[in-house]
Parts: C-alpha cells; structure tokens; sequence
C-alpha cells in the first residue's frame, strides 16, 4: 500500500458552546490539516496522486473554511465545528473526489496548535 501526505493551513473561528457544561469564548484558530491517501497501485508515471491534483482538491475544500466563522457554515451549523468534525468534514469532501477505485483517503489530521491534534481516520 502507497501513501501520500499535504499539508495545508487555513484560519478560521469557531465556538464550542458545551465542554462539559462550560461555555467558551468565541475565538480563532490558525488550523493545520493533513490529509493522507493510500492506494495499491500506481500510475504509469509512478505516482499515486499528483501533489498538485491532490493539492487542488484540498484547496478546495478549504476555500469554504478559510476566514469564516465555522458556526454560520452550512456544514458546521447543526453540528459542532470541532477539530474532530472539521476533519470528518474535509476526509468526507475529500473522499467523494477519490472515485478512480485504487485512491482513498486513509486519515485526515487537524492541528488546532502546534501540539493539539484531532484525527478522523479510515475504518481498517
Ligand atoms: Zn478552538
């Protein structure tokens, strides 16, 4: 199995209304995301994915989120706009792009610091 890994920063603000019957502020983040895609196979050129088709789409995805206030997002307004949601997020957008059959997403990291991650990873 391959694996392939970008990176890609983006800001935007969110609010957690209940941790754990405490409310905090609202407040933003520079949010980090990495996203990885295995496969079994590579193409004729060896690669699994170009880092720019595989850049594009992430840009994509993160374009709806850069500078916004993620509580007033479509995706983000019934559920809450975790670091764990965000990355169920972009690993659901990124996935409906894999559609070659060989390419799918294995896990997607979001940093909200620099040592403070969550990840939504692949069922095995
Ligand atoms: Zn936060």
């Amino acid at each position: 199995m391959f694996e392939v890994s970008i990176s890609k920063a983006f800001s935007a603000a969110h609010l957690i209304s209940n941790i754990g019957g405490y409310c905090e502020q609202l407040h933003g983040h520079n949010f980090t995301v990495e996203v990885t895609v295995a496969g079994k196979q590579l193409n004729p050129e060896g690669l699994l994915i170009d880092f720019r088709d595989l850049k594009k789409r992430l840009n994509d995805i993160l374009d709806t989120l850069d500078h916004q206030y993620l509580n007033e997002t479509e995706a983000f307004r019934v559920v809450s706009p975790s670091a764990e949601n965000i990355a169920q997020h972009i690993f659901s957008l990124l996935n409906q792009t894999m559609t070659d059959g060989n390419t799918f997403v294995r896990r997607v990291d979001v940093w909200e610091s620099d040592n403070a991650k969550a990840s939504f990873v692949a069922d095995p």
